[in-house]
């Protein structure tokens, strides 16, 4: 009993259409969700001027489908039916739906659907957010904020400087010798 409740709960991370379970705290892997949403970009970015105009008017779920189907059947497998397409409309009717910005369509809608409804889209847009810094800030990396040199002092300190000057009596690095450095 206990193992088959888990499986099926397990799978439904994974698929679009399943309910969620009710009263249960539902877990989602925030990497995951904003890796979802870069691979909805491109696939958005792929067919935003096919399926934009009739996408942004559509007023149903099956008007949702139809619109993206203008780019090939594999969107009507993929996202319908079940409640991703009404979660489109929703998504499309935000008052913060950006107006005119291509890119900035493609990324609210992708953003806001990432989490495929198992979180509200604003929720599922800030987990992303979340995501997209801190992978900035990974990719920044670490950098360089200070440079000592090795010095020798005649008081017979060796070893690295502090803000240019020896760090055991304080003498400065003359300036004639730190630009031989
Ligand atoms: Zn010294």
């Amino acid at each position: 009993m206990l193992k088959n409740g888990r499986k099926s709960s397990e799978k439904e991370l994974d698929t679009f259409s399943q309910k969620r379970p009710v009263g249960r705290p539902y877990r989602i892997a925030a990497s995951e969700v904003w890796g979802r949403s870069q691979n909805l970009r491109l696939q958005f970015g792929q067919i935003w001027n096919t399926v934009a105009e009739t996408l942004l008017r559509a007023q149903t779920p099956e008007e949702v489908l139809k619109a993206l189907e203008l780019a090939g059947q594999y969107w009507r497998n993929e996202l319908g039916p079940g409640r991703i397409p009404t979660l489109i409309l929703t998504i499309l009717r935000d008052p913060k739906f950006p107006k005119q910005r291509v890119q900035q369509q493609i990324n609210f809608l992708a953003d806001s659907l990432a989490a495929l409804g198992n979180v509200s889209p604003r929720r599922s847009r800030d987990i992303c957010e979340q995501e997209r810094r801190k992978e900035k800030e990974e990719s920044m990396g670490h950098h360089i904020i200070r440079r000592e040199y090795y010095v020798e002092c005649s008081c017979g300190y060796q070893g690295p400087a502090l803000n240019n000057a020896c760090r055991k009596c304080g003498a400065e690095i003359p300036a004639s010798l730190e630009y031989l450095i």
